[in-house]
């Protein structure tokens, strides 16, 4: 299916709506290995989920982008985000902009090696096979972890990233837990619902994304990235999936086994210690939202002042 959309768009960081286009077409071929109906389903089954969420996403190849399309770096648009122009249609669905992944992944990946010895590197980008589906599967879980627990959709209409109030300030590390959060469960998902080696993809994807976008800010240009590849690596470490290597400085980090039953069991350790972490206090229906955001809170608090950690990230990403 083909789309032409013009309007205003606007995105969680910029709430003012602002003149935006979109062309391509629904590309549902993209990722033939893992459906939205298949993930909803999953969620359905899982003890976490409330009863209401759902994932509504759709891959798009995409021919042009202005405006905000063009500008964010987020590669998901909400339809519910969109305005339509008179005359324009209204986003197909909430598009997930696989070309924008691929561009992402491609300008990211050279300063993955500033982090990763060499060994972990090559391994990772062999798991993740062929970079748009994976990208697109990982988009998808990671939507599905936000649907899980208490939804992300329901944390914002209550306000709970903002202090008080709508306009009130945002508060970075309930942000930056929901988004940490986000990824491991949606691992969690991955891991219940793909065969092993796709789970596995997912994984390697998600750590490369996450640590190459936060190098690619260290070294280049832009505001340095925000706390997730921080709690990335710390539970990387904490949970014997990655190491620091033997090399000078032992700066960079390296897999603890390239066996890939031995890196499952490591990965399905760090999915439990996250879930343990964030989400097992929205195991209830009943939890306050303040609890949640009390917990989450205390957990970015630990992890930032863990100053032996600290000091080993500072230097992952200032090494030569
Ligand atoms: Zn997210």
């Amino acid at each position: 299916m083909q789309f032409d959309v013009r309007g205003t768009y606007r995105t969680q960081s910029h709430k003012d709506p602002a003149y935006s286009a979109l062309t391509g077409r629904l590309a549902p071929e993209v990722c033939p290995w893992l459906s939205t109906v298949d993930v909803q389903a999953a969620l359905e089954r899982d003890p976490l989920w409330r009863g209401r969420a759902r994932i509504e996403t759709a891959p798009a190849r995409v021919d042009s982008r202005a405006g905000r399309f063009a500008q964010c770096a987020d590669a998901l648009y909400y339809e519910s985000n969109f305005v339509a122009a008179v005359g324009s249609s209204s986003l197909p669905a909430n598009i997930i902009d696989v070309d924008k992944l691929t561009s992402h992944w491609r300008r990211r990946s050279p300063h993955v090696a500033r982090v990763l010895d060499r060994t972990a590197r090559e391994l990772l980008e062999t798991l993740v096979g062929a970079v748009a589906e994976t990208a697109c599967a990982e988009y998808t879980c990671h939507e599905a972890g936000h649907s899980l627990g208490w939804p992300i959709g329901e944390k914002l209409e209550s306000c709970y990233f903002r202090l008080g109030a709508p306009t009130g300030r945002v508060a970075w590390p309930l942000v930056f837990a929901e988004e940490f959060r986000a990824d491991l469960l949606g691992l969690r998902v991955a891991r219940r619902i793909l065969a092993p080696e796709r789970a596995l993809a997912i994984f390697a994807y998600q750590t490369l994304h996450r640590i190459g976008l936060a190098a690619e800010r260290a070294y280049g240009a832009g505001e340095p990235e925000g706390l997730v590849p921080y709690l990335l690596v710390d539970a990387l470490l904490q949970s014997g999936t990655m190491a620091r290597d033997g090399g000078p400085g032992q700066r960079r980090l390296t897999l603890t086994s390239c066996d890939p039953h031995q890196l499952l069991e490591r990965v399905d350790a760090l999915i439990q210690a996250g879930f343990d972490a964030l989400a097992a206090v929205e195991n209830t229906a009943s939890v306050a939202p303040i609890d949640v955001a009390i917990n989450a809170a205390a957990y970015v608090r630990r992890r930032m002042t863990d100053a032996a950690a600290q000091a080993h990230y500072t230097a992952l990403l200032s090494s030569p």
